[in-house]
């Protein structure tokens, strides 16, 4: 893993559950992420954004 790249985690926005973890290039992705994924807490897909 280089240097340009960090480890993200995305937490659901309706029960802030933290679902997912990736790694992502600094370089290329600069906003912040948000993406529609599955939670099993809420067993929908919901919107999970990305946190420290
Ligand atoms: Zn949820």
């Amino acid at each position: 893993m280089g240097s340009n790249s960090r480890k993200i985690i995305l937490v659901c926005e309706i029960c802030l559950n933290r679902n997912y973890t990736l790694t992502k290039s600094t370089l290329t992705q600069k906003e912040r992420l948000e993406v529609k994924k599955f939670c099993s807490t809420c067993n929908q897909h919901t919107l999970h954004k990305e946190t420290r």
